[in-house]
């Protein structure tokens, strides 16, 4: 039997805002504040390339399912295509698309030499069992195997896929192309090339730029609250660098809710309940249950929304107490509430700096798989913590220089440097 799941270029976001219209909506803030030329500001607003495939797929009980799988390169202006594979319900063409402009921003941002990409299968990898996610990964990674390649389109790990899904993808591009190509995707397992370090590190770069802004106001993670959205490979590593250096984290959730305990939570044996309860924080004791809506206006310190996008809009804005916000996640906070947020003097601390980690790692796991050199973790730490400092530092200067907030800051530096790139490589033919 042949079931279809929906169409495959459905395109239509069921959030009211549209990710990809909000994603142009800050490039056009940072062209007009640059003066870029609009001609520019019209190339870099279309992704170059956009792929839709189809993944016929056979479910462990002898049912076929044919899914959407996505791959939007946005720009290759600084370097390859880089960018997670995302498997989530929510995902959609726009919001790949939207996702894959910020990643051109991201990599430009952190001075790494790669391009802008991101790709997505709407699933949610909870409902499908190991083997039929591995049969999905693969024939997703074959669909796109003209479209990737270690100097082509880097895909990585995002939002419900991990190390694991990775080795799959790597395989089945090895086995495609005949020789083993550990370059062709980054956030792989150690056994096949992967970096240490490289699982940490989205939330780790959240922590060191939360320590930086915080040290910029005089103030220690020590001294602070923190409450964040999400429990995943973000929200759960940021959590326990944080606990670790001091900060209390009084909240935490999980996509069907959250825990809060005034007094901080006990990051570690959270953990270890999570890891025991299929991923969920919520029922941990000494902990009251609290809904991720209701997590975003605790009174704190710091929020980091570690989950999906569009979580601080104007519909919640006015309530949120926090003094400093850490977008971990991609675009959680909307550009109107971003407005409100700065005109109440909340800091900002954009995604494309906060949650580049992630990328900075991947980077270094890249650099080390082509020197055929692998670097101990303290290294690994070491050379990411360096990049994160130094885009912070800029992204500083940068708003002190143009008088603009941090967000506008980074985003002029990202679309500038790839701008200045276009210029200078000029348009062909
Ligand atoms: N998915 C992560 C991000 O959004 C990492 C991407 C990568 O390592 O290429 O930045």
């Amino acid at each position: 039997m042949v079931t279809t799941s929906r169409p495959l270029w459905e395109n239509h976001s069921p959030a009211h805002i549209c990710p990809f219209d909000q994603a142009c909506s800050y490039l056009e803030w940072a062209g007009k504040e640059l003066k870029l030329d609009p001609g520019l500001l019209e190339i870099l607003s279309h992704p170059r390339k956009v792929v839709t495939v189809s993944i016929p797929v056979k479910m462990d009980n002898g049912e076929v399912r044919v899914l959407a799988g996505h791959r939007v390169q946005h720009s290759d202006i600084l370097g390859p295509y880089k960018g997670g594979i995302r498997y989530h319900p929510a995902v959609t063409l726009r919001e790949v698309s939207a996702l894959a402009m910020l990643m051109t921003w991201k990599c430009a941002l952190l001075g790494i030499p790669y391009g802008g990409a991101k790709g997505g299968i709407p699933i949610d990898p909870k409902q499908y069992s190991v083997a039929e996610l591995e049969r999905i990964s693969r024939r997703y990674i074959s669909e796109l195997i003209k479209d990737i390649g270690p100097s082509v389109d880097i895909p990585a790990p995002d939002m419900g896929t991990s190390a694991r899904e990775m080795a799959w993808m790597m395989d089945t591009y090895s086995v495609n192309v005949g020789h083993a190509v550990p370059g062709v995707v980054t956030g792989k397992p150690l056994s096949v090339g992967g970096s240490l370090g490289r699982e940490m590190a989205t939330g780790r770069g959240v922590m060191i730029i939360v320590r930086e802004a915080l040290a910029d106001q005089g103030k220690s993670l020590a001294d602070v609250k923190i409450a964040i959205q999400g429990f995943g490979n973000v929200g759960g590593a940021a959590a326990e660098l944080l606990y670790q250096a001091g900060a209390k984290i009084i909240a935490v959730s999980s996509g069907a809710g959250g825990v809060y305990a005034e007094t901080g939570l006990d990051i570690p044996a959270l953990k270890a309940y999570a890891a025991q309860n299929r991923r969920s924080v919520l029922g941990f004791p000494q902990a009251i249950p609290i809904s991720n809506a209701d997590l975003l206006i605790l009174p704190c310190d710091v929020l980091i929304p570690a989950a999906l996008e569009n979580q601080i809009t104007e519909e919640n804005v006015h309530q949120i107490q926090a003094q400093m916000i850490a977008e971990a996640a991609n675009g959680p906070v909307t550009l109107e509430a971003n407005r409100v947020l700065e005109a109440s003097g909340v800091t900002v601390l954009p995604d494309i700096l906060a949650n580049a980690g992630g990328v900075v790692v991947s980077y270094l796991e890249w650099v080390q798989g082509l020197s055929y050199l692998f670097w101990d973790e303290e290294r690994v730490n070491r050379e990411m913590e360096h990049l994160m400092v130094n885009a912070y530092r800029h992204v500083i200067q940068q708003a002190q220089t143009r008088r603009v907030n941090l967000r506008l800051a980074a985003y002029t530096l990202g679309v500038g440097r790839v701008a200045q790139a276009l210029t200078d490589r000029g348009l062909y033919p």
